[in-house]
């Protein structure tokens, strides 16, 4: 939704791992910027499509209110976003329009390794710690499991050391994070990779040509890299 522009407006991660791919894929598609003094908006200069530079977790809301057209994040961000309206019954209003092949990891529940897995009903009464508590409701929905959900923005594998949770639902990638926790993955909840999130409807404005331009060349490079 939102005003009119004629400029487009891509949302990404200031630093972490999704900041340096995410820069280096739309510099592949030709885009070049000039950065703003405070490093937050990068000025689109080859094309008029512009970055602004933000934490992952705040992509889907700047998608939502129309303030960004495009944000590169993590299915896991965004479909967590998602998961919560669907669990509200609000409408969706952005969706993955390309899967970028960077920031693989997994969204696993993990349990104490001395613990053996018997599956979904071993979780039924306990509580498990997350970040991501509407994909796991859902999930957990989808079973026929009742949890209890203990919400955690960080440090989510040491609950259970903590005596705050049973398990925990967190991102994997390598698993060490687990180990060094004591923990082993027992489930996987979904696999996740660096999207593009875009809007459902489309643009209105100029924005419609400056976006079947990016994703042409996006679909290039894609390609190339395969
Ligand atoms: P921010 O400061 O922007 O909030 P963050 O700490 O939430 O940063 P990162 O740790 O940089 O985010 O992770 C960004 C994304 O990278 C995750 O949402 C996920 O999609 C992906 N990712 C890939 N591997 C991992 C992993 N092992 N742990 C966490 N995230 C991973
Ligand atoms: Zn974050």
């Amino acid at each position: 939704g939102g005003a009119t522009r004629d400029r487009l407006r891509i949302a990404i991660q200031k630093s972490g791992r999704l900041s340096e791919p995410a820069r280096a894929l739309l510099a592949s598609c030709g885009l070049s910027w000039r950065e703003s003094r405070d490093k937050l908006f990068c000025y689109g200069e080859t094309l008029p499509v512009d970055l602004l530079l933000v934490r992952d977790d705040d992509i889907p809301g700047l998608l939502a209110d129309g303030v960004c057209d495009y944000g590169i994040v993590g299915r896991n961000v965004l479909d967590e976003v998602g998961a919560d309206r669907a669990l509200r019954g609000q409408p969706q209003v952005s969706k993955a329009v390309r899967s970028l092949g960077f920031g693989g990891c997994r969204l696993d529940i993990a349990i104490p390794e001395s613990t053996e897995w018997t599956g979904p009903a071993q979780l039924q009464g306990s509580r498990i710690a997350t970040s991501y508590p509407s994909l796991l409701q859902q999930w957990l929905d989808a079973q026929g499991v009742q949890a209890t959900i203990v919400n955690l923005s960080g440090s989510v594998e040491i609950a259970p050391r903590l005596g705050q949770a049973d398990f925990i639902c967190d991102l994997v990638s390598s698993g060490a994070t687990l180990t060094a926790n004591q923990l082993k993955p027992a489930v996987t909840l979904m696999t996740s990779e660096a999207v593009l999130a875009g809007p459902v409807t489309p643009f209105a404005d100029v924005r419609g040509e400056l976006a079947s331009l990016l994703l042409r060349r996006l679909d290039g490079v894609l390609r190339l890299r395969d």
